[in-house]
Order: structure tokens, then sequence, then C-alpha cells
């Protein structure tokens, strides 16, 4: 395993810088309850850089792909994107997949259009597509297996955990990868509305320039990290130890596939983590970070072969 192989999947020795995002939300076009222009007037204000409109891509809601490039300035950028909603889970709830990257003139699904059938469309047309709140409605390994197009799961989705305290996304993350299937992992708000649920999980995004083809192109290429709060500033490798530089976090721990945990410490408050690399042999590896609020930061899975 060289550090080559392990840097090359993780964004952070890439050029450019980071930029935060989050893309899942809601406005007025759908069940949100505020319109575009607020909303992403409350994002940029946070401090975000971007954002996506993800409205349910319903009949009810005339199938919107909302407008958002009135919104974008030098420094924040929108992409367009929709919830997908076509065809069932085995339990019988409708599928929700984020969509990211659309093109703005998405045509509306025919009624009996498959979720393999759209999310097919979206990726041909460019889109980056998330199993979204998998805890929320209880997506399970052989749900995901019929859509494998789809490139992530959201493995935090702040406002299924803020209001029903379902918003971990990882246990399903962890079967699928165990799989073999690739998949990258992103955080979102799915913000309906400017209260508890705004803030508390995005991703962030490494690209040279704040354009929404960079930052497309970015999350296609697995060149992100999830946070609810800590910051990953670099990681690298230095005499098979993983040292992490980061915001002040109490614990690390380096996960592996499997029930194998390839490394794991609590520290005091620190800022530099080091992470022995010695077990890591097979499947995949994963960095997960906590500070002393309980917030987590994860890393995308690094694949060891
Ligand atoms: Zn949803
Ligand atoms: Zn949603």
């Amino acid at each position: 395993m060289t550090a080559d192989h392990i840097l090359g999947q993780l964004p952070f020795a890439a050029p450019g810088r980071f930029w935060r995002g989050n893309m899942h939300m809601h406005s007025t076009r759908s069940d949100g309850a505020h319109g575009v222009a607020e909303a992403c007037a409350a994002y940029a204000r946070e401090g975000y850089d971007f954002v996506a409109m993800t409205d349910h891509f319903l009949p009810q809601y005339d199938y919107p792909i909302t407008d958002t490039r009135a919104c974008r300035t030098d420094r924040f950028v929108t992409l367009a994107g929709a919830e997908l909603h076509q065809g069932r889970l085995s339990n019988g709830e409708l599928w929700h997949i984020t969509a990211v990257g659309l093109p703005w003139n998405f045509a509306a699904p025919t009624e009996d259009e498959t979720a393999a059938e759209i999310c097919t469309r979206a990726t041909e047309a460019g889109a980056f597509l998330a199993f979204a709140h998998p805890g929320w409605f209880a997506l399970t390994p052989e749900d995901t297996r019929t859509l494998p197009m789809v490139h992530a799961v959201e493995v935090y989705n702040h406002g299924t955990e803020t209001g029903q305290m379902r918003g971990d996304g990882w246990y399903l993350t962890d079967m699928v990868l165990n799989e073999g299937r690739r998949l990258t992992a992103v955080a979102n708000d799915d913000m309906h509305r400017l209260g508890l649920g705004f803030g508390g999980g995005w991703t962030m995004v490494k690209a040279d320039v704040l354009t929404p083809e960079a930052v497309l192109a970015a999350l296609h290429a697995g060149q992100f990290y999830a946070s609810q709060g800590p910051v990953i500033h670099d990681i690298r490798i230095e005499d098979d130890m993983m040292v992490v530089d980061c915001s002040p976090v109490v614990t690390a721990a380096l996960v592996g596939s499997r029930a194998r945990r390839i490394a794991g410490q609590i520290t005091e408050i620190a800022t530099r983590v080091r992470l022995p690399l010695a077990q890591a042999t097979e499947g995949y590896m994963r960095l997960i970070l906590r500070d002393r609020h309980g917030r987590h930061a994860w890393t995308n899975p690094v694949w060891l072969d």
C-alpha cells in the first residue's frame, strides 16, 4: 500500500481549495418554507460557497428544477438539482434520490418511468446522485443494488436527525461498501425551514475554482469530505502513519471493512492526529473525527487494493 495510492483517493493532496456546500434543500417550489432567494441568501450568509436546490420532483409540484441562477454571485454558486421520487423501495416507500448538476431543462418523467430509468437519465445528463437519508426510510443494501448508477450515500442528513433522530446513513454505507461497491459519502441539511435543521451537515468539495462545473467535476472525482463541524486541513502519510491536521477534535478512528478497526485513539483535544496504517491491508478504510461537541467529519472510503 503506497502513500500515493491512499492520498490519490483523498482530496487533500489535490490542487485547489475546499468549498463548503449543501446539496439537499427545498424551497416554496415544493414543500419548503422559504423562497429561493431567501434560502440561498441564508446559506451565503452562513459561510457556504455553493448550494443545490433539490425540490421534490413530483407531479403535485409540476416537476420543478428550481432556477437558482439569480442567486449566484462572485463568491456563491448554485447547481441545478432535484430530489427524484420515481418508483418504490422494497418496503413500499417512494424512492428519495438527490440529483445535483442536472440540466435546467431536465424533462419530467413519464408516468411509468422507473427509479432505474430516471437515475440513468440523470447520470447520462451529467448529474451526481446520492441515496438520500437512508435511515429515515429504512433503505436496505438490497434496495441499493437496484440502482447501481448512484454515486454516493447521504451519510448524514441534518433535517432527519434534528426532526426524527434518524440522520445517520453510515449503517447502510458500510454494508454496501462491504459488498465491494465504491460509493462516496456526502452530508447535507435537507433544509425545509431556516431553523433547527439548517447549517448542521455539509460537504467540503475541493476544486481549483468556484464554478458549478468545477464543483460537479470534483464530486464525480470523489474530491470531498463530509462534516458536521470539524475541519480537515490536511491528511498525509509519514512512516506508515496517517497524519491528520484538523480543527480541535477529541476522537479519531480509522475504521476498516467489516468490524475491523484499523487504528483508533482517544486523544486530548488535538489538532494533529497520527494513526498507524500497519493493519490497512484489505477492503477499505475511512477516517472519522469527532469534536468535543459530538460533531463528526468523515472522509470517503479509501480502497486498499
Ligand atoms: Zn427526501
Ligand atoms: Zn429532501
